[in-house]
Order: C-alpha cells, then sequence, then structure tokens
C-alpha cells in the first residue's frame, strides 16, 4: 500500500493500474469509478479498502473504453520478477496512457492521426503545437484567434494541452478549444510553456545548437506550445522518444485554406449525415493500400496545395502512374503487403514493439525492393526521389528474418520468438529441455511397465510441477518408493526423487530459454531502434508513393482527366460531374456540366432554377473540382483549367445549428461575414441558398447585397445557388454588374404542368420557382395542389411579390396582401352579433350566447393556424 500511495501520489488525475500478478488492481475511489466506467465488479480487501481489477491479458480492451472515454491511465507495473525478488516486489509507473498519447495499433484508427495538441494564446497569436506520437510528426503554427477554430477542426485534436490560468484570462480561446475536444482538455502547470525552457529541451533532444536549422525562427508562442507538448510526452511516455520528427512550422499561406464549415459543406472528409466517412470526397480518393498512404492523402485532401511548382510536380507523379497500369498495379500490389511502418517505428522507438511487430516490420522492407523495381523507370522527379529515399534497410531486414520466427507472438517472455539456427546456446538449451520431456515420456512408460498401471500418467501441473497420478482404484498397486504429494477427487499424485531431478532440469531449461529469447528479441528491437531515422524515411516515401497511385488509380479507373492549374484567374470546366454523384446507383444517369469563370471578367454566376434541380449539385462540384486540382489530382471533367486559388468558402444557407444555442439566420450571416472579411480576389466563394433563414424580403436583399459585394469589391471567382429568382436582375441592374456577374438555371421541360428537370446548366436566369411542382412530386395531396395553384394565379394577377432591384421593391407589406387574399368567410359569431336585438335580451341568455361563442371560437383557431402556413407561399 505504501508502494501504491507513493505511484498514486506521482499520477493524481490518472486511474492507477497497479500490476499484481495476473491483474492490474485498481484501489479506493479509482475502483469505484471504474467498476462503475467498465462495469466490473467492485469487491473489498480484507481492510475494507475498495478494490477492482482486471486481468492483464485483457488489459488492452478496457484502455480503450476507458481513454475513449477521456480518461488517463497510470500503468503501475512490476519491476522485478517476483520469484527472485527479496521482499516486496518493486513497482513503477511505466507509462501514462492518455487520449492524445496512444501509439497501440489496437487503440488507434490507422486511417487518421491522433493528435496531441497544446495551446498558448500570445498578445497577437495563439501559439499551437501538435503531434502525432504514434508516427512522430511534430508541427507547429501561430495562428489567430478568427483562424484557431478552422485549425483546430482541420487537427482534430484527441487531447488538448493548455495551461489553466493562460485560458482563463482568454476566454474566446478556451471555449473554441472546448468545442474542439470537449472532456479531453488536460491542465499543465504555467512553467511547461516557457519558451527558454522548450528551446532548451528540444534543443537537447535533437542534439543541435538551436533551432533555426528548423525553420523556427519566426515562431511565436506555439515554441512555448511545444514545449508543454514535449514535456507532456516525456511524462507519460517514461522513454526516450528518438522517433519524434523535428518540429515543423505549419503556415496557412502555404496551403489552400479550408475552413471548418467549407470542409463540412463540401463533405471532405466527413459527411454532414452522420460525420462518417460515406459520400465524401476522401472516400472518392482513398485508394490507398496502407494505412499512412490513407493518413497522408487525408491531409493533402484538407490542406492542399498553392504552390504552382508543388501542384504540377504532383500532377507529373499522378500523371506518370495514371497512364501505367502495369506499374500501378504492381506498386499498389507490393503495396499491399507494407504494413503501418510509421507506427511500427514509434512502437520500436518507445521499446513496445512485439516480436510480431518485427516480423511486420522486415515483411514491409521486403517490399521495398520490389516497389523500387516497379519504379525502376519512374521518369517523374516527384516519384523518382520518393523511390529513391525508400530504403530497403537490407541488414536489419535480414537480422530479424534470421533471428525472428515468422509465426512469433505478441508476448515477448512466453518464448516462441527465435528461430532455430540463430544462437548455438538457445538450441542447447532447448535441446536438453527437449532431452528432458522425452525422458519423461520414457519414464511415464517405464512406471507402467514396473507397477502394472495402465493409467498411470506423468503430468504436469502449473502449482504442483510434475507428478505421477494414479487412480484411486489402482492406488494398492502403487510402489514403496512413490512419495505421495496430494489427493484429488479421482487421483492420488506422486512424485519420486528422479522425477524431481528431472522436472528441476526441465524447468530450469524453459526458464533460461525463455529469458535468453528475450534478450535475443530485445537485441534484434535495439538493432532496429537504431535505424529509426532512415525506417521513418522509407515510411515517408512509401506513403507518398502510395497517396499518388490512390489518385492515379481513381483518374484512371473514373476517367479523370488532367486540369491545367495556372496563375490565372480562370476557373473554366468541360463537362464536369460530381465526383460522389458521378457514381450513383440510381436510375438517372449523371448529367456532366461546364463551368467558366474569370476573376478578370465574368467572375459570379447566379444559379437559379427550381428546388431539387441539382443546383447544389453544380456549385459544389465546381468547388470539389478546384479543391483536388490543388492536391495534384486528376479531375472528373472532360477538361479544366484552375487559376490558383487562395482559399475556397462553401456556405449553406439556414444550416441548422440550434444545437449550438445560435439561431440558424444568425449563423448563417455570421459565416457569410467571415467570407465578406477574408476572401480575396484568389478565393472561390460558393455560396447555396444564403438568405433564405429570415423573411424574403430580407433574403433578397442580404443577397443581393452579398453578391454584389464579392462581384464587384472583392472580385473573386463566385457561384451563388439560389431560389430567389429576383436576383436575376442583378446583370442589368448596373455596367460594372453586367460584366461580373452571369445568369445560369437549371435547364427544365415542362409536358403540360408537369416539369422535369434535365440536369443541365445553361445561360440565363428562371422567372418562376416551380415550388408547387416540387410540392406535387414530394406527395402533397392533389386537392392542396390544385388550391396553391389558385392562389398563385392571383399573385401573379395581382402583380405579385417580384422584385426589379432593391430600390423597386415593394414598400407593401407582403402581410397586408395576404391578409386580403386569405380574408376567411365572414365570421358566423360576428354574423349573430351583428343580427342580434340587445334591447330584448334577458341577462341568463346573454350569458349562455357568450359562454358557446367562446367556446365556438376556440374550435375555430384551426383557421388561423392556416392562414400562419401560407406566408410564404413562394419559396
Ligand atoms: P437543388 O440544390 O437545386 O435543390 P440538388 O443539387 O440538391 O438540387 O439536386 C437534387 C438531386 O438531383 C441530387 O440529389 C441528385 O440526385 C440529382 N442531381 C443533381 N444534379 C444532377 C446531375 N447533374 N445529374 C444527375 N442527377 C443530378
Ligand atoms: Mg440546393
Amino acid at each position: 500500500m505504501r508502494q501504491y500511495a507513493r505511484a498514486k501520489s506521482e499520477n493524481p488525475e490518472a486511474l492507477l493500474f497497479f500490476r499484481m500478478g495476473d491483474f492490474y488492481e485498481l484501489f479506493f475511489d479509482d475502483a469505484k469509478e471504474a467498476s462503475r466506467l467498465l462495469e466490473i465488479t467492485l469487491t473489498a480487501r480484507g481492510d475494507g479498502i475498495p478494490m477492482a481489477g482486471v486481468p492483464v491479458r485483457a488489459v488492452g480492451g478496457y484502455l480503450r473504453r476507458l481513454v475513449a472515454m477521456g480518461r488517463r491511465i497510470a500503468i503501475c507495473e512490476q519491476m522485478e520478477d517476483p520469484k527472485f525478488a527479496k521482499g516486496i516486489v518493486e513497482r513503477a509507473v511505466v507509462r501514462v496512457v492518455t487520449p492524445g498519447t496512444l501509439t497501440d495499433e489496437g487503440d488507434l484508427d490507422g486511417a487518421r492521426n491522433n493528435y496531441l495538441l497544446a495551446a498558448l494564446p500570445g498578445r497577437e497569436a495563439i501559439g499551437l503545437a501538435w503531434v502525432d506520437v504514434s508516427t512522430g510528426e511534430f508541427r507547429l503554427a501561430d495562428v489567430t484567434i478568427d483562424a484557431l477554430a478552422d485549425e483546430l477542426a482541420r487537427i482534430e485534436p484527441a487531447e488538448v494541452l493548455v495551461a489553466r490560468s493562460f485560458v482563463e484570462a482568454r476566454p474566446d480561446v478556451a471555449k473554441l478549444l472546448l468545442e474542439a475536444a470537449p472532456g479531453r482538455i488536460h491542465d499543465v502547470p504555467e512553467w511547461r510553456f516557457d519558451e527558454d525552457g522548450a528551446r532548451r529541451d528540444l534543443c537537447a533532444h535533437y542534439g543541435v545548437g538551436d533551432l533555426g536549422g528548423y525553420g523556427l525562427d519566426g515562431a511565436g508562442p506555439s515554441l512555448g506550445a511545444a514545449g508543454a507538448v514535449f514535456h507532456y510526452l516525456s511524462e507519460t511516455q517514461k522513454t526516450a522518444l528518438p522517433h519524434l520528427a523535428p518540429p515543423r512550422l505549419h503556415r496557412a499561406q502555404d496551403h489552400l485554406v479550408l475552413d471548418r464549415t467549407t470542409l463540412r459543406c463540401l463533405e471532405i472528409v466527413a459527411n454532414t449525415r452522420d460525420g462518417g466517412r460515406d459520400g465524401t470526397l476522401l472516400s472518392v480518393v482513398d485508394r490507398t493500400r496502407t494505412s499512412m498512404g490513407a493518413r497522408l492523402l487525408r491531409a493533402w485532401l484538407t490542406a492542399p496545395m498553392t504552390d504552382l511548382a508543388a501542384i504540377l510536380a504532383r500532377q507529373d507523379a499522378v500523371e506518370e502512374l495514371a497512364r501505367s497500369a502495369l506499374v500501378r498495379g504492381e506498386v499498389r500490389d507490393r503495396l499491399g503487403d507494407v504494413q503501418d511502418m510509421e507506427r511500427l517505428c514509434a512502437r520500436v522507438a518507445t521499446s513496445r514493439a512485439s516480436p510480431r511487430d518485427l516480423v511486420a516490420l522486415a515483411r514491409s522492407l521486403a517490399q521495398v525492393p520490389l516497389v523500387r523495381e516497379a519504379l525502376a523507370g519512374a521518369e517523374s522527379a516527384g516519384l523518382a526521389a520518393a523511390r529513391d529515399r525508400a530504403e530497403p534497410l537490407a541488414d536489419l531486414r535480414d537480422e530479424i528474418e534470421r533471428t525472428i520466427r515468422e509465426d512469433a507472438p505478441i508476448a515477448t517472455q512466453d518464448g516462441g520468438i527465435v528461430r532455430a539456427g540463430r544462437s548455438p546456446e538457445l538450441d542447447e538449451i532447448r535441446g536438453l529441455s527437449g532431452d528432458a520431456k522425452r525422458y519423461l515420456a520414457e519414464l511415464q512408460a517405464r512406471e507402467i511397465e514396473r507397477t502394472g498401471i495402465a493409467s498411470l500418467r506423468v503430468g504436469y501441473t502449473s502449482n504442483f510441477g510434475y507428478a505421477i497420478e494414479v487412480t484411486h482404484a489402482q492406488s494398492a498397486k502403487v510402489p514403496a518408493d512413490y512419495q505421495r504429494r496430494q489427493t484429488l477427487k479421482n487421483v492420488e499424485r506422486y512424485v519420486t526423487p528422479e522425477l524431481k531431478e528431472y522436472e528441476a532440469k526441465v524447468i530450469s531449461a524453459d526458464e533460461r530459454s525463455r529469458a535468453l529469447e528475450e534478450e535475443i528479441f530485445l537485441a534484434c528491437r535495439a538493432a532496429a531502434a537504431r535505424e529509426i531515422p532512415r525506417l521513418q524515411a522509407t515510411a515517408a516515401a512509401l506513403a507518398e508513393i502510395d497517396a499518388v497511385a490512390a489518385l492515379a488509380e481513381t483518374a484512371a479507373s473514373r476517367g479523370w482527366t488532367r486540369p491545367l492549374v495556372d496563375d490565372s484567374g480562370v476557373l473554366f470546366v468541360k463537362q464536369g460531374r460530381h465526383p460522389v454523384l458521378e457514381q450513383q446507383s440510381g436510375a438517372e444517369p449523371f448529367v456532366p456540366n461546364d463551368a467558366d469563370l474569370d476573376a478578370d471578367a465574368a467572375r459570379a454566376i447566379v444559379l437559379t432554377g427550381p428546388n431539387m434541380a441539382g443546383k447544389s449539385t453544380y456549385i459544389r462540384h465546381v468547388a470539389l473540382i478546384a479543391i483536388l486540382a490543388h492536391t495534384g489530382s486528376f479531375v472528373p471533367a472532360e477538361s479544366a483549367r484552375i487559376g490558383l486559388v487562395d482559399r475556397v468558402f462553401a456556405r449553406v444557407g439556414a444550416s441548422d445549428d440550434l444545437s449550438r444555442g445560435r439561431s440558424t439566420f444568425m449563423v448563417e450571416m455570421m459565416e457569410t461575414a467571415n467570407i465578406l472579411h477574408h476572401a480575396t480576389r484568389r478565393s472561390l466563394v460558393v455560396l447555396d441558398e444564403v438568405g433564405r433563414g429570415t423573411s424574403t424580403y430580407d433574403g433578397v436583399a442580404l443577397a443581393w447585397a452579398i453578391t454584389e459585394h464579392l462581384a464587384t469589391e472583392t472580385r473573386c471567382r463566385t457561384l451563388f445557388a439560389t431560389h430567389y429568382h429576383e436576383l436575376t436582375e442583378l446583370p442589368s441592374s448596373g455596367p460594372e454588374l453586367g460584366r461580373a456577374v452571369r445568369n445560369c438555371r437549371v435547364a427544365v421541360r415542362e409536358w403540360g404542368d408537369r416539369v422535369v428537370f434535365l440536369r443541365r446548366i445553361e445561360e440565363g436566369g428562371t422567372d418562376r420557382s416551380y415550388g408547387i411542382h416540387v410540392a406535387r412530386l414530394a406527395g402533397l395531396p392533389p386537392a392542396v395542389i390544385e388550391r396553391a395553384r389558385g392562389v398563385l394565379a392571383d399573385f401573379e394577377s395581382a402583380g405579385g411579390p417580384r422584385a426589379a432591384a432593391p430600390g423597386a421593391l415593394p414598400v407593401e407589406p407582403r402581410e397586408a396582401r395576404q391578409l386580403s387574399l386569405f380574408a376567411a368567410p365572414p365570421d358566423p359569431v360576428l354574423a349573430e352579433l351583428r343580427a342580434l336585438d340587445v334591447d330584448r335580451l334577458q341577462p341568463v341568455e346573454a350569458l349562455v350566447l357568450l359562454a358557446r361563442w367562446k367556446s365556438e371560437s376556440a374550435a375555430r383557431l384551426g383557421t388561423t393556424g392556416f392562414r400562419a402556413q401560407a406566408k410564404e407561399p413562394m419559396s
């Protein structure tokens, strides 16, 4: 208990898993909490201390569940073999498991990084540092408060470190951090964020004099944050971290910025339905064969490039593999046998790699020469460089293959790891124990012979060792030299001096061989640890080849083409398709469409058309094609020319954000404000039904002003899908707008009173909403449809609420007109009142009448409900 108290006091915020033989035990409040969270039995020790335990063999699953709940767990191990310990077994906390510091395969999703992030608010910028200890990636960024939420959305930290006092002074920062990692915020002392300390620790770790070589001279508060991350890692991992890559500064301006609303609305890596992968852009292009490649591709999609040379280089690589099915097939086949080398490296580095992990590492390395061979003729600079960076590390692979058995187990202490022929000493001991086992078999045969007891057995039990077992029925035949040791229900157990002697031999040989196997394994793992930098470089190269091959595979199998990316302001797409919907298996084939925008000329499109016609699909597919082009990917189009984009903003009107306690319209306007503040001439803005969250006139007016501003002030490329056909007047309301804005519509064909969506985008505006047609498609009862038609006809003959330009908006409040339109038939109560002769009314009659009118008016409330619903007949 004294040992326990010490370990607990060093890790007060973690659940302490205290190793006792085959169990990890929890005590006191930890026991109560664990029994509640894990539904395990709560017991008590003799002295009444609450206690709960989980078997060592099954601990992985329990850790996973606790970590998923945001808990931290300190693992306290026995540091010596209880058999040899004098007195109490020495114990120590060997690792603290936290959500942001997982390294074990089973705990992690291969296709995603698992980041630990520290945040330090500075005067001008918020310093961020994040690390994936399972791969060694380490990044820094100094971001403005405006960009913080977007950066956090991209990183998706599994755990966040802050100093309470710092964030208390900055509730704006605290709030965003809480949103990014609810329940996974960890408070660390202020001094851990000290910049000088960080510089000192990092220099010492990487063995350099200063951090200038890593480009960190310009780092702001992010350096302090890096210090906190680094310190936390050493504290929780309790091992050197030779696999931690030097920190790299992430600069937003080097990437095509996709804020979190844009990521969500374009469904880049997560769909809007349930946050899963189905239906996302990532799900279309992720044809990677390794987890490393999958993670890299995800990073490419969430932070595409803006450097033209880099984009062209990636395109060259993708094109080369897209063209050669043979090379691509060969490379992807080989990669299929490559394991997650990044995470294997991390486990090697933190001394957690199992024998099986080393086999996986060797098997992966065996693929490297084959991948290199397949790419021998690679001409693109990108592929050739990646190929050359992938090192076969033949010595290490050979060492592992000669040492570790193919079928090696996960555990390091139970033997079965080392190949025969690897160590003469081991082979000799194994021979001894094998001989002894054979001897015991002979002994059994001999004793059966001597005693005449055919059922006599020489057996082994873990708590009793070797013994001769004889059934009770036969015990009379037992010779005198047998010593009885144990009586069970059916059998007696005996030993002989000879048996005890051999037992000692077998056990000590087994023990020695197991210890020797562990020693040989550890030496082999240490050999791997010495190669970590080369292994990591190889892993990174294979990841890159995998991600490029995935883009090439997508391009080839889907008939995508290489877009021309240049420095212009053009966004031209010929016969473009939506990457996700082009493959939809509905009855309706996907209809490709063109797009033609130019920041220097007609830069905005107002797209009108009936509901469900394909407006949203169209504007999204243009944005997705632009994003794909910036990742170096091919695009789903006959041809495309994309002038560099610095940011893509995508917004959908009236998105439901009630869960966060803001009105949808407020959110819509905040998101739009964000665009108007941050969009530049290089940006691409995609607005879908913005302005919908308020009344029609407000909405039209705002949509008008926003589009006008983007088209003539920001002058960026803009696509605006709207059912407000009033906006089609924009181009005709001024010469500049006439040049900058074009009207497009989704073509429809009318058959009598039916409408067929052709899915084709054509020049020109729409002058009606087709809402009634859509309502009919949706199955509204024919009577209601007919009534709506009549009402619409009334509207249209009365001039309708159509607006020419904002200045010409009718000032007459809409409700007034609606009241007259929907005027109810004369009220029966009013009629009765009018007809009433009050002079001849008895007081009792008056009261009866009053009561009746009151109840009748209550029954008629439904008609008022109808009036309220009819308020927006045009939307
Ligand atoms: P809107 O935004 O005009 O209401 P959507 O873009 O949401 O319409 O499209 C509605 C549905 O029409 C989509 O879910 C899709 O199934 C289909 N669709 C849209 N565009 C196309 C197209 N180009 N080809 C085939 N089907 C399409
Ligand atoms: Mg839509």
